[in-house]
């Protein structure tokens, strides 16, 4: 009798073991299928398209019919939507959320619109920080942004932690290639500092280069913060020797080299000491785009202000302070509506500021050489900026059609934000395409993105590492899920 009851044991108890050994081993399976799918890399469009997912990778692509899904597989059927890889914003400043200041103030100080703010935010707790950085980056996400690269403004370690966290699952967010502090020499950003304070205040945002020894320094300790990517500003203090010794010991960690560089001056030294991508590049000359498409360096667009960004921005701001003001007035029905009516006129009214006006006439004409030059190219947002009315990633996404505005095809613009951008991080081998082997990061939009762009700023299906983060598209044969 206690030998039966032994057996009866050792069987149950090796029933349970082989379930959970089961359990562990099965990777959940998912099919999404989509009236279309666009691959940027050829412009060629399947339809209708199936992808088959396999734990976080892509298994198999094609059309639905040739797919040949396991029958377990968890469905997910987006109708007549449109997929796409997930977007990739290359230039972005998660943690600073730059409130523009009144233009009085502005006129008041030397400083311009971005510095005050700045300050403020390195003053500010770090901790603190890394949460403003935790709703921009769920709302990037949200937007269908599904990797970011994060080019400083982060204090000693924010952007690495919420890279860290995002990873383990603590915050949603997109997965993110983080520089750590910005390499600068002396002078650049920020002026009237309390010259007893200064370095103090300055370490907690810059790694300040000043001679080739410093620069490497400035590398090696940002790589002791475990950082992806070296973000360095090219100005006219910076020496070719001095970034030559910063690209040497950045790719000697298999570090990239992003440059921030505006004037011709500075775009020419990223050039000669071998930057891997110049951001924003303003003034680059045609001779110099032909350098830089010889030499393989990537320049990275990023038209923020195009378009008038700042005049919504601006707008907004007061918009949103009258509207405010109007609502602890409402013992007074006549001011209230007063005010009311102001906010109405200003978000109505057609003012433009001339840097504005210059910003998009240079990217009208910026777009168009880039494009004939053949240099590789991908685009960022550069993004910091208090986005009245709208979330930070509806800010970002804002950003991205007005390429095509300056000249740039559709296809050329999900290029910039998908496989280019990709090849700029040194991701080509997990991100920016749905190939089988890549990480499953899908978008779907409900129309066609080639006809629309502006489709890039109403995405509704969102996945990343073959997690659904959302899907707003009708619900088909129960497959929406949320
Ligand atoms: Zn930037």
């Amino acid at each position: 009798m206690r030998k039966l009851a032994m057996v009866v044991v050792v069987a149950f108890v090796a029933v349970i073991w082989a379930a959970q050994a089961r359990a562990q081993s099965v990777v959940p399976i998912t099919l999404v299928k989509a009236g279309r799918l666009l691959d940027p890399r050829t412009g060629n469009v399947i339809s209708p398209a199936a992808v088959l997912i396999e734990g976080n990778k892509i298994k198999r692509v094609g059309p639905l019919s040739q797919i040949g899904a396991p029958a377990d597989a968890k469905t997910v059927d987006l109708g007549d939507a449109t997929l796409l890889p997930g977007l990739i914003d290359s230039h972005t400043h998660l943690l600073l959320d730059v409130v523009l200041p009144a233009e009085a103030e502005r006129a008041r100080r030397d400083n311009g619109t971005f510095v005050p703010a700045l300050l403020l935010a390195i003053a500010e707790s770090p901790n603190k920080r890394v949460l403003l950085g935790a709703q921009h980056a769920r709302e990037y996400l949200e937007s269908g942004i599904t990797t970011v690269r994060n080019l400083g403004h982060s204090g000693i370690d924010g952007d690495t932690e919420l890279r860290d966290a995002i990873k383990a699952g603590r915050v949603p967010g997109p997965r993110i290639l983080a520089s750590g502090r910005k390499l600068i020499t002396r002078g650049s950003y920020i002026q009237s500092l309390n010259p007893a304070l200064a370095d103090a205040i300055l370490q907690q945002e810059f790694l300040l280069i000043d001679g080739a020894d410093r620069a490497r320094e400035a590398v090696r300790q940002n790589e002791f913060q475990n950082v992806d990517v070296i973000k360095v500003t090219a100005d006219e203090n910076l020496t070719v020797t001095e970034l030559a010794a910063v690209v040497e010991e950045a790719h000697r960690e298999h570090l990239k080299v992003a440059v921030h560089a505006v004037d011709k001056t500075s775009i020419q030294t990223a050039i000669d000491a071998g930057a891997d991508s110049i951001e924003h590049g303003n003034d680059v000359t045609d001779e110099q785009l032909k350098q830089m498409r010889d030499k393989g360096i990537f320049l990275d667009l990023t038209p923020t202000s195009y378009g008038h960004f700042f005049t919504r921005i601006f707008e907004g701001t007061i918009a949103e302070s009258l509207t405010l003001y109007a609502k602890r007035l409402e013992a007074d029905e006549r001011n209230r509506r007063r005010f009311n009516d102001l906010a109405q006129q200003v978000l109505e009214s057609e003012f433009v500021h001339g840097f504005e006006v210059s910003d998009t006439q240079l990217y009208d004409s910026l777009v168009q050489r880039v494009l004939k030059s053949g240099v590789k190219f991908a685009a960022g947002t550069d993004m910091c900026w208090h986005y009245p009315g709208g979330t930070c990633g509806e800010a970002a996404t804002s950003r991205f059609p007005t390429l095509h505005e300056a000249g740039m095809s559709s296809l050329d613009v999900i290029r910039a934000i998908t496989t280019n951008a990709a090849e700029m991080l040194g991701w080509q081998d997990r991100i920016g395409a749905i190939e089988p082997g890549k990480l499953a990061d899908l978008v779907a939009v409900s129309g066609d993105p080639i006809a629309d762009i502006h489709e890039l700023e109403r995405v509704r299906f969102v996945m990343k590492d073959g997690q659904v983060v959302r899907n707003d598209l009708p619900n088909h044969n129960g497959g929406g899920l949320r």
